[in-house]
């Protein structure tokens, strides 16, 4: 999905606000496996020391009480929009919200759920349900084909110390913007020796660090669920890789965490532009 960093301008009319006189957050969370929702309970105190400054309207794994459904200063949105309710749920956060942002790959780029698209679509619910009457399924989106999103936590799950970093700007009404810096800087930064030398298929170079190199740090590949650096080289990345994967598994590894069609869009770009150059 491609991002814009730029703050909601629009004078959004306050239909309830804080008594506290703090801010309002909700942590939504649509059809997902709510691991990027575990991350911040992981974060302990931290995360508490968190909630103390602000006034938490929804997070359902802690809340006691319903969400009153006045305006928001930012919502955190988890998962994909997968049946009606939950694109109900995202359109509504979207409309009471200044800021709006995807919590984790589902959210931002289809994650693991959009490997569905690809593998005979409509169909793969039948290994699933035995009966199929009322039963949604329609194919995988990220949320920015339904809302604006101001600003995305990448990675399956979130990396807590990058929320417990850029939760105070956004807080603030500014957008953050990550480095552009590949895994590979956090990766040699580690030690590591890198897998491309051993003719080990790692996206690494393509991809947004932040994540601290956690795969090949534990000597697996990095599979791109951070997505895309902005001025990642994928031609030069899709050359190297030719003399280590065929194309089928290749793409295999681009559908694990929704990457592909992100990918697919890239190349078309580099393309068009070459050609207009
Ligand atoms: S991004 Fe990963 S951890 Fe987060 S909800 Fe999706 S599958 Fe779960
Ligand atoms: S192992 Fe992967 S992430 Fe690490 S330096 Fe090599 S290509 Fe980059
Ligand atoms: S190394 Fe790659 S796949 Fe692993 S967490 Fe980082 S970005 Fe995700």
């Amino acid at each position: 999905m491609v991002i814009k960093n730029k703050p909601e301008t629009k004078k959004l009319k306050v239909v309830k606000k804080a008594a506290s006189g703090k801010q309002r957050v909700a942590i939504i969370s649509l059809t997902s496996c709510e691991g990027c929702q575990f991350v911040l309970l992981d974060l302990g105190a931290r995360f508490l020391a968190l909630t103390e400054l602000i006034e938490l309207v929804d997070f359902r794994l802690i809340e006691d009480m319903e969400d009153d459904g006045g305006m928001l200063d930012l919502v955190l949105v988890e998962g994909n929009p997968v049946t009606k309710e939950n694109e109900k749920t995202l359109l509504e956060a979207r409309k009471r919200a200044k800021v709006l942002v995807a919590l984790g790959n589902c959210a931002a780029m289809g994650g693991i759920p959009e490997m569905k698209n690809y593998h005979e679509g409509v169909s793969t619910i039948k290994h699933v349900y035995k009966y199929l009457q009322g039963i949604n399924n329609p194919a995988i989106r990220e949320l920015d084909n339904f809302v604006k999103v101001d600003f995305v936590f990448p990675g399956c799950p979130i990396n807590g110390e990058e929320f417990l970093a850029y939760i105070p700007e956004l807080l603030k009404g500014n957008i953050p913007v990550i480095p552009d810096r590949p895994v590979c800087v956090e990766c040699r930064k580690a030690g590591n020796r890198c897998l491309l030398l051993d003719k080990t298929p790692c996206f690494g170079p393509m991809i947004l660090g932040g994540c601290g190199a956690v795969c090949p740090s534990s000597r697996s590949q990095c599979q791109g669920c951070r997505g895309l650096r902005p001025t990642g080289n994928v031609k030069a990345m899709r050359t190297m890789l030719k003399t280590m994967m065929s194309d089928e598994q290749f793409q295999n590894m681009t559908e694990i965490f929704g990457l592909r069609d992100d990918l697919e869009e890239r190349e078309r770009k580099d393309r068009s532009l070459r050609i207009t150059n």
